[in-house]
């Protein structure tokens, strides 16, 4: 079978990617397995934060807004974000105010008294005091899956799960990507494995990026307390996070452990010093864990996603190394990556934020 586009990842990135092809566009999306975002996209805390990362990616986030709250509103529901510093630390807190004041207008400096008030397991004694973001949002990963592979499936994108790929290689003017059961020839292969994107490379003769996958465990317990109304809460300097999920509390200690390209599993240790993290650092009393799970963020070297055409290799696009934001970022990031798979220029929403096609090539880790 021969396709223009074959993409290879069935988690949010490719998925994003095959929704901007159009409908012009033949193309295949390739899931090694049986379900669509099976790992690190079903794993994620599912926060859409402006307060986070390099410029780069703080433009590609607030390019994602208008799909997330406005295109797509199913996506997402405001939550709020409240950054919270130890007693002592009001210079994390500073940090933060330098940092992304200027890029978020309306983000809210906050005393100890308004964080003891925001939601109960800070009293005044333990917080120097926090930040408070007020257009984070929670994101329902399952309904941007979804919103990602229906629109991609009506423009006729083929999306097959359960079809690992095992083999790369160049053919006349393209490439044959073969899978257990089927082989197809495609002009252009975007490489969307995520943890697995060098070894996609390395299949394909293409020499790798250096991706960095690391673990993270997370945990959800009951607070004994309803923290439905709570907003996301997050140590100043990212040592520790809980997000209310319904009833519960999810909590993580923000670790990242090195990892090979896997299906993560839980590090006991790691759950048992988040739980020491948050409840070192707030009144919390965790009484019982109701669920563990572990995912890994794959960074580029430079924490920065890769989304472009490798210089060497004609037709092999990356979308890769989306680190902790690759589910908030993923609407402009699709769009940006549809563009350039059919060497479109980006769409004017993207370069208005401030999204650049040179800070997100390849080239730069060559
Ligand atoms: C604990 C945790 C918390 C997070 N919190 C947030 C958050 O709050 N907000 C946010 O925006 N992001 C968050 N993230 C990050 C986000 O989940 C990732 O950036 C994003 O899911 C990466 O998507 P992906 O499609 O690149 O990778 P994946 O979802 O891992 O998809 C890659 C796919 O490629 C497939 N694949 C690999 N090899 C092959 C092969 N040979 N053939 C076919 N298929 C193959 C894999 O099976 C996999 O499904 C978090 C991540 C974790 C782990």
């Amino acid at each position: 079978m021969h396709v223009e586009v074959a993409i290879i990842g069935g988690g949010i990135a490719g998925l994003s990617c095959a929704a901007n092809l159009g409908s012009d566009v033949s193309a295949v999306v390739l899931e090694a397995e049986p379900t669509l975002g099976y790992h690190a996209t079903g794993r994620s805390a599912a926060l859409y934060t402006e307060c986070y990362g390099s410029r780069t990616i703080h433009a590609l986030t607030t390019a994602s807004r208008t799909y997330l709250t406005e295109l797509h509103p199913q996506t997402s529901t405001p939550r709020g974000l409240m950054f919270v510093a130890p007693s002592g630390d009001e210079e994390a807190i500073a940090n933060l105010m330098v940092e992304f004041g200027p890029l978020v207008p309306s983000l809210l400096r906050l005393t100890p008294t308004d964080v003891e008030q925001s939601c109960g397991l800070f009293p005044t004694s333990l917080v120097a005091g926090g930040v408070y973001e007020k257009g984070a949002r929670d994101i329902d990963v399952d309904a941007l899956l979804s919103s990602f592979a229906s629109t991609a499936r009506v423009n006729g994108v083929t999306v097959m799960t359960s079809a690992p790929v095992t083999a790369i290689e160049r053919s006349s003017g393209g490439w044959t990507v073969v899978t257990s059961d089927f082989q197809y020839t495609a002009d252009v292969v975007v490489n969307a494995a995520g943890a697995w994107g060098d070894r996609i490379a390395a299949m394909a003769g293409v020499a790798p990026l250096g991706l960095i996958p690391l673990a993270r465990s997370v945990f959800t317990c009951d607070p004994g307390q309803d923290p439905q109304a709570w907003p996301m809460i997050v140590d100043a300097r990212e040592r520790w996070y809980l997000k209310p999920e319904g009833p519960h509390l999810l909590g993580s200690g923000a670790s990242e452990i090195p990892s090979e390209p896997m299906d993560a599993r839980v590090d006991e240790r790691d759950v048992a010093l988040g739980i020491e993290k948050v409840t070192t650092a707030s009144t919390l009393n965790i009484r019982s864990v109701k669920n563990t799970w572990a995912g890994l963020r794959t960074f580029a070297p430079d924490r920065i996603p890769v989304a472009g055409f490798d210089p060497d290799h004609p037709g092999f696009f990356w979308l890769v190394g989306q680190g902790g934001y690759g589910i908030m970022t993923s609407p402009a990031l699709g769009a940006l990556a549809g563009c350039l798979v059919r060497s479109l220029a980006i769409p004017e929403e993207l370069s208005n934020c401030g999204v650049s096609v040179e800070d997100l090539d390849p080239l730069r880790l060559r």
